[in-house]
């Protein structure tokens, strides 16, 4: 069981994290946050053309890389037309349920990346006709409200075709350390990630390890690509959530519950399109198991369609790489009230220093 000062700690800095506008495409803003998290740690990090962000651990180079994984991006929308009277008209960047969509809280980020507040409006009950009341209003009749007069006092605000618009920022404490927040997915796994690099950096038995925050996963998953193939680690290791079925819409769906530990995923599958998934190497899904049982962390399985990562892309770069999506489990996804668990959190933490630091040349990559 995690102390309280360290969920207490955990807490902080997912909400920092949390309150960081970060569209695929444009993170900039939480790149530099965690980089300068890293330098506070000592830790160097470097960012490539596309964004990515990598500190490198140097390990034992007899043994295996390992590539360490989770995404920096958030879905949302980005600006496509401002009407004359100042209303914005958007396109949807990433898997955003237009069903939770009006009466949100967004934030819009003008070209000084200042984050200008907004709402996607709902149309007045009271003029609401009998046929509209159960039907989900698509994206191309919903707008934003930013309270901009007219066209030209939007883009006096700094806002034009191509601005970049997410929820807006949100961060709360539940009861029995579940937290809710609007980009759970996935900052909640880049602190995670900055938590493992701290305590793998004081390790000296290990191989080499790249912690690497990624961009553009909600967009089109591939955004990892470029340091794929820059490293060439042999090993991949990906960190997102995972959907839990402790709700009562969901019961069917798994077993998998939050505050009941971190979760390894052995099937993912997408169709419509995608044709991808990952089935995880099975000395990876070995090694997770037995470290959780020694160190007793509970470890929940999960197989789930209609869920997909960037890692599904990764597997498939060089001669092949050894990978696994191992997760927190989360309520909720892709809408303004994600919930995790800082337990899961601080399990998923612990699971992954230990059994990353165990990777010795015991390990089998051949099948
Ligand atoms: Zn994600």
């Amino acid at each position: 069981m995690a102390s309280i000062s360290e969920s207490k700690k955990l807490s902080q800095l997912l909400q920092e994290l949390v309150s960081i506008s970060g569209l695929s495409g444009h993170e900039v803003e939480v790149n530099k946050f965690i980089s300068n998290e890293l330098k506070k740690n000592s830790l160097k990090s470097k960012t490539d053309i596309l964004g990515n962000l990598v500190c490198t651990l140097k390990g034992d180079e007899s043994l295996p890389s390992v590539i360490l994984f989770a995404h920096m991006d958030q879905l949302g929308f980005i600006v496509k037309k401002i009407d004359s009277n100042g209303f914005l008209r958007v396109e949807r960047v990433g898997g955003v349920p237009e069903r939770a969509l009006p009466s949100q809280d967004v934030v819009i980020v003008n070209k000084k990346n200042k984050l200008l507040k907004g709402i996607i409006a709902h149309k007045s009950h009271h003029a609401t006709e009998l046929d509209e009341k159960y039907n989900v209003i698509k994206i191309k009749d919903l707008y934003i409200d930013a309270g901009f007069n007219n066209k030209k006092d939007a883009l006096n605000s700094g806002i034009d075709v191509g601005s970049p618009v997410t929820y807006a920022p949100f961060f709360k404490s539940l009861n029995n350390n579940n937290v809710c927040g609007s980009s759970i997915d996935d900052r909640a796994g880049c602190a995670v990630i900055l938590k493992v690099a701290q305590s793998l950096a004081k390790q000296k038995n290990k191989p080499t390890v790249h912690i690497v925050f990624s961009v553009q996963e909600e967009f089109n998953l591939r955004g990892i690509l470029p340091v794929i193939n820059t490293l060439k680690p042999n090993i991949a290791i990906q960190v997102d959530l995972t959907l839990t079925s402790d709700t009562p819409d969901m019961h069917y769906a798994s077993d998998v519950y939050l505050g009941k530990g971190p979760c390894i995923s052995l099937f993912s599958f997408h169709g419509r399109g995608t044709l991808n998934g990952v089935i995880p190497h099975p000395s990876l899904v070995d090694l997770f198991e037995k470290i959780s049982k020694n160190k007793k962390i509970n470890l929940q399985k999960s197989v789930a369609s209609g869920i997909l990562t960037d890692a599904s892309y990764v597997q498939f770069a060089n001669e092949g790489i050894a990978t696994l999506d191992i997760g927190f489990p989360m309520r909720y996804s892709h809408s303004s009230r994600e919930i995790c668990n800082l337990n899961d959190l601080i399990d998923l933490k612990n699971l992954l220093v230990s059994a990353i630091s165990k990777i010795d040349n015991k390990f089998k990559l051949q099948r």
